[in-house]
């Protein structure tokens, strides 16, 4: 997890207009409110010729990506140029649907960028402490642990046992991405677990 530095997707931008190419932003992840906008690249004002959108779009639910584009770069393919199976699945759609509507008063994106703070507050507390450095933006974080204590996936694994959820990325690093229904009290008590894990050596 890499937060781009300020300036580089609006560096990004601009030559890739000059050039005609198009700039697509993958929001997998970082998109529908996380970051504590509706979309990452919204930090910086910036807007891509595509966003690609899909896990939280299906709500936990169903799984569910999209493409989105101005219609003059989806109108690139044709009716009947791209198929899928599974594509147009009407359950995923209002799904989808249902995903966007609840953005739409700006309530979650709201949330993720408050408990953001509480997020970062309780990561900074543990630096030394187990955590050698993390990045955070929103209810997003990645959290390098010192190689010492195991793998991401290892330290992902006494999470799980204490009742937390993470994932585990490369080296020693995991990530944290709590569902933005969650309460201040519950990601506090979760980073307490984080702590207590870290204290322990196994
Ligand atoms: C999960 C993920 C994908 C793949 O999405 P699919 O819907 O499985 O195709 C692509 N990019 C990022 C950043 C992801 O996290």
């Amino acid at each position: 997890m890499i937060v781009p530095d300020d300036g580089y997707l609006a560096g990004v931008r601009e030559p890739t207009r000059r050039a005609g190419c198009l700039f697509i932003a993958d929001e997998i992840q970082s998109g529908l409110g996380r970051t504590g906008r509706t979309l990452a690249v919204e930090h910086e004002s910036v807007v891509p010729d595509v966003v690609l959108l899909g896990k939280a779009l299906g709500g936990g639910i169903v799984p569910v990506s999209a493409v989105v584009a101005r219609r003059e770069v989806l109108e690139v393919l044709r009716p009947g140029e791209h198929g899928s199976t599974f594509g147009g699945n009407p359950l995923a759609a209002a799904v989808g649907t249902a995903v966007v509507e609840l953005l739409e008063t700006g309530e979650f994106q709201r949330r993720a960028a408050e408990l953001g703070v509480v997020l970062r507050e309780g990561l900074e507390s543990l630096l030394g402490a187990g955590v050698v450095g993390f990045r955070a933006r929103g209810l997003w974080a990645g959290v390098d642990v010192d190689p010492a204590l195991g793998t991401g996936r290892e330290i992902s694994e006494r999470l799980m046992r204490e009742g937390v959820l993470v994932k585990d990325t490369h080296g020693s690093t995991i990530r944290l991405a709590p569902p933005l229904t969650i309460t201040a009290e519950e990601l506090q008590g979760a980073l307490r677990t984080v702590g207590k894990v870290l204290a322990r050596r196994v």
